[in-house]
């Protein structure tokens, strides 16, 4: 069955599962015996896990679910370019929030509204509601906003280059005040965007920034 016919309810891969398989795999696109958690059998096991990389303040902590091969480099392309929303619940499975962060509120990494409204939807918002379903921690994308016009990050391969195009692009608002922040993103690469958003909310009083984000080349 492919993934598009499915009865997706959003928050549940298979909420369908009574319907006899086979499914599309989310990483390969074939259809065979699939688990719960969306992959055939060939890529399961292809999956890597990804060694925390290391952050620098004003981060306070990272959790990221898997390393960035081919394959999740395309499912990514799919979730975010060709408006695949059900890999939102395919990529949540990756996300995670350490009890330890004492997390106050998830805080998706803002698309500026133009982009929104040319790709239709912020992928990292659908993350955050649903990572935020699925932990019981609030979300909100109404507390940190991009008020610039920015090139692709992805386009810029210089780190400084990076920081120069992002930097002065957010703004918060002073709610953030006292509150524990986990970030939601896609891709953790050089970090530039979340090292800025982190830098505006420290800036406006927030206690503590964490990043929780589905995939990172290893460092
Ligand atoms: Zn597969």
């Amino acid at each position: 069955m492919k993934r598009s016919e499915r009865n997706d309810t959003g928050f549940s891969l298979f909420a369908d599962a009574l319907t006899p398989g086979p499914y599309q795999c989310f990483l390969c696109d074939e259809e065979d015996v699939i688990g719960e958690d969306g992959l055939c059998d060939r890529c399961r096991a292809k999956l890597k896990y990804c060694p925390n990389p290391n952050y620098l303040a004003p981060l306070d902590g990272i959790a990221i679910g898997l390393q960035y091969t081919d394959e999740i480099s395309s499912a990514v392309m799919r979730f975010k370019k060709n408006g695949q929303k059900e890999y939102a619940g395919f990529f949540t499975q990756y996300l995670s929030v350490p009890d330890d962060w004492q997390a106050d509120i998830l805080v998706p990494v803002p698309m500026h509204p133009l982009k929104k409204w040319m790709r239709t939807f912020n992928h990292t918002e659908l993350l955050a509601s649903y990572l935020s379903h699925s932990t019981g921690i609030p979300y909100s994308s109404k507390l940190l906003f991009k008020t610039r016009f920015t090139y692709e990050q992805k386009k810029l391969r210089d780190p400084a280059e990076r920081r120069r195009n992002i930097r002065g692009s957010f703004c918060c608002d002073p709610l953030v005040k006292g509150l524990r922040i986990v970030l939601v993103d896609d891709v953790f690469t050089t970090g530039a965007t979340v090292y800025e958003c982190a830098k505006v909310l420290k800036q406006a009083g927030a206690a503590k920034v964490y990043l929780s984000a589905v995939t990172s080349p290893a460092h």
